[in-house]
């Protein structure tokens, strides 16, 4: 049953190389599949507790033998997990810094008395004629961490460096082994190491739920858990993410324009995420939300065929990050003020508009100005975000801030650092006793009862902390609802794309 396999990977880092003795270690790698000319990638569906009894079964490979099979049930005996060290990532380079990033790894070590390095993460992989990058540069800390001590360090270094995004990595020392029963037809008992593979012929189920034919894998994880992951096509799971992404009456050019993003942000991710775990992607927002059940409708499927293979590059061959947010509210932020990581250009804020505006929004006096316009692709009537103002009373607010750091009554929200779309990145808290400044729009929002944008100006009035401001989300890349209004009056999925990636190509890879 085992069908051909390519490995399409030119080049490795270390840190994704597991050699693909067998099929389960080939599962725990960045290489994927190739059926027909489409690439495949397996896509983590479910988890189930021990005993979990799948329906409609056909057959199923253990131990490189096929059984057939009408239900199994299915109970990990023993599972020894991967063993996997954390790789703490200090900063990201940019293309410029990528050619001379000595001057910058030696200002680290300076700082830090630690020994650091270059930390490469991604593969330069071909499809068809096509060779694409994901490959991202960062500056990194050169010993590996285990798991706690990695938490630690990560946590210390956090506070001494709060504009920077300290984060770390997985790196693979060697992968999990099992051994899991499965019970055929309530009778007979397989022990199967590492992995079953089934082929159900019609719709494979479980717990309720069916899932179409396919090519399905079985295995177990900690916690006495069973796993169900499928090797599908990427257009495949890209129909299963659109609808939770973007509503059916969405014109199909900003259908079309979301499929992309989804295909890229998929292309971007892989070979960097769950290394650990037999599959790719999962269906979770971690990943990208994968809608499993029911049937998909036609126009998700139009988009998705319409645009089939198509991803957005940079720089030559180089896959871009495509994030996007509900609504810019008129422009978008530069990545570097929400998520602190390396220049770049083509996700620099814009102006979300037929004509840019001479306005600072980074200067509070402009962003009033700029709030009392309706300017703003995503100025839609369904969209309630596009401006807001939210009122927040003393007391709740001061729970909320007191709940971070004790600092009394709140007297003043201080915006020490605004992006080029008027977020605040960096905010002063200032209380009747003491203080804090907190950094990242995220964190700010968090801590303001998950304030819509951080794109706001805030006054202290007798009705309470009121907030006035735009936009829903962080606000880099494309703006979905902005993304809409563009669709409706006519304009294509390059054109919409442009917009919010600047400077980005599209290209085809199948
Ligand atoms: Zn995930």
């Amino acid at each position: 049953m085992k069908r051909n396999i390519l490995i399409l990977l030119l080049f490795l880092p270390l840190a994704l190389i597991a050699e693909a003795n067998g099929e389960f270690e080939f599962l725990h790698n960045a290489s994927f599949s190739f059926h027909g000319g489409i690439p495949y990638i397996r896509a983590h569906i479910a988890s189930y507790a021990s005993g979990v009894v799948f329906e409609n079964v056909s057959s199923f490979d253990c131990n490189g033998r096929s059984i057939e099979a009408k239900s199994i049930m299915v109970k990990p005996k023993s599972f020894s997990p991967a063993e996997v060290r954390q790789k703490i990532i200090l900063q990201e380079l940019s293309l410029n810094e990528q050619r001379d990033y000595s001057k910058t790894a030696e200002k680290w070590k300076k700082s830090l008395g630690e020994e650091v390095e270059l930390y490469v993460r991604g593969a330069l992989f071909s499809i068809n004629k096509s060779t694409v990058d994901n490959r991202e540069y960062f500056i990194a800390l050169k010993r590996l961490f285990a798991d706690q001590e990695a938490e630690s360090k990560l946590k210390t270094l956090r506070e001494l460096y709060p504009d920077k995004p300290i984060t770390s990595f997985q790196v693979m020392q060697s992968v999990s082994h099992s051994e899991i029963e499965v019970t055929v037809d309530n009778d007979k008992k397989y022990n199967c190491s590492d992995l079953l593979e089934v082929y159900p012929e019609n719709g494979l189920s479980a717990a309720g739920v069916s899932f179409p034919k396919g090519h399905y894998f079985l295995t177990v994880s900690e916690g006495e858990r069973v796993d169900l992951s499928v090797d599908a096509a990427v257009d495949s799971l890209i129909e299963r993410i659109l609808p939770g992404e973007m509503f059916l009456s969405a014109p199909l050019e900003t259908l079309k324009a979301q499929a992309i993003a989804a295909r890229t942000d998929i292309f971007m991710q892989l070979g960097k995420r769950h290394l650990n775990e037999p599959w790719h992607i999962c269906s979770e927002v971690h990943c990208q939300k994968i809608i499993w059940n029911g049937r998909i409708q036609d126009k998700f499927k139009e988009a998705v065929a319409q645009t089939a293979g198509m991803v957005i590059t940079h720089n030559g061959n180089q896959v871009a990050r495509a994030p996007y947010c509900s609504s810019a509210g008129g422009r978008t932020e530069d990545v570097r003020n929400v998520w602190f990581t390396a220049e770049k250009p083509y996700l620099s804020g814009v102006w979300d508009g037929e004509k840019p505006l001479k306005l600072d929004l980074s200067k509070e006096r402009d962003l009033k100005k700029f709030l009392e316009t309706d300017y703003g692709e995503d100025n839609l009537p369904m969209n309630k975000r596009h401006r807001w103002r939210v009122v927040i009373p003393q007391e709740e607010i001061d729970s909320l801030v007191n709940s971070y750091k004790k600092i009394g009554t709140l007297t003043e929200i201080k915006a020490l650092a605004r992006g080029v779309s008027g977020r605040i990145y960096k905010a002063e808290f200032i209380g009747k006793s003491s203080s804090f400044v907190m950094y990242g729009e995220l964190n700010i929002r968090k801590l303001l009862n998950n304030m819509f944008s951080s794109a706001f100006i805030s006054t202290r009035t007798e009705e309470g902390w009121v907030f006035e401001g735009m936009g829903w989300g962080h606000g880099v890349g494309m703006s979905q609802m902005g993304a809409v209004s563009l669709g409706k009056k006519g304009k294509k999925f390059d054109y919409i794309l442009k917009r919010y990636y600047p400077g980005v190509e599209i290209i085809k890879l199948y």
